[in-house]
């Protein structure tokens, strides 16, 4: 195992990758992540969207049994759930977990009032995504995302690995290269499930109150918290 990169000893590690193979670096950046951390300091914190399939099926290939978690909110559409299943069964040696926020639904309502969503989705977000997955990372040194660069403006910079100063650790996302043609010919390739709401103009999937269809072709992202400004769900940011 070689030294890991970590939040306190960062130093750029992208440049190393090639990404001109047919993962586009990839699961070479997996195999260098599942080598480099023990298994118990790295996550992989999936959402089961498209990215999240070929992601899932990449890194079973790289480490059969890695830990990856869920952030369940309670407000994911039953088709996602759907598609968990579906990929529980597909690949049974991986350790899913669905992790769920310490305040419940009924608790949030009672404390901050019904549909919080709808007045403060920041704050919605940080009860529900933020604080369990900074639950989960207090004891990783790595977690990786399937964000990709296309995705959106604020994700065009990510490198293969970046030191996250929100979670004060290092965020992997092998994933930066790939476009939405090639996730879907990767999916289709391998006949791997998928969420069924991408059959039905949902590009981005999150939780229902905050997710919508996208008519127009353009931001992949554009589905999410429309009309509000927001653009993520906080995992990503400052
Ligand atoms: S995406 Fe919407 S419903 Fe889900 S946690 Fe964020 S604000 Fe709440």
């Amino acid at each position: 195992m070689t030294k890991p990169v970590t939040y306190e000893n960062w130093t750029q590690h992208s440049n190393t990758f090639d990404h001109r193979d047919e993962t586009k670096g990839a699961k070479t950046v997996l195999e260098w992540a599942y080598h480099s951390y023990p298994e118990d300091e790295i996550v992989y914190a999936s959402s089961f969207g498209a990215e999240a399939i070929v992601l899932i099926d990449l890194i079973h290939q790289v480490k059969p049994d890695a830990h990856i978690v869920f952030l369940d909110t309670g407000l994911h559409f039953l088709e996602t759930y759907e598609v968990i299943d579906r990929m529980e069964s597909r690949f049974p040696s991986l350790r899913i977990e669905r992790k769920q926020p310490e305040i419940s639904l009924e608790e949030q309502a009672a404390q901050f009032g019904s549909a919080l969503w709808k007045r403060d989705p920041n704050k919605c977000c940080e009860l529900r995504k933020v604080i369990p997955l900074r639950e989960t990372l207090t004891t990783k040194q790595a977690w990786i995302s399937g964000l990709r660069r296309e995705q959106s403006l604020t994700r065009a910079n990510m490198e293969f690995i970046n030191k996250d100063e929100k979670f004060k650790n290092i965020k992997i996302c092998p994933l930066i290269h790939w476009s939405w043609e090639d996730v879907w010919s990767y999916i289709r390739i391998k006949d791997l499930p998928y969420n069924r709401l991408h059959d039905q103009q949902y590009p981005s999937i999150g939780c229902f109150p905050c997710t919508q269809p996208v008519v127009a072709a353009g931001d992949s992202r554009a589905g999410r918290w429309a009309g509000s400004g927001k653009t993520e769900c906080g995992l990503h940011t400052r």
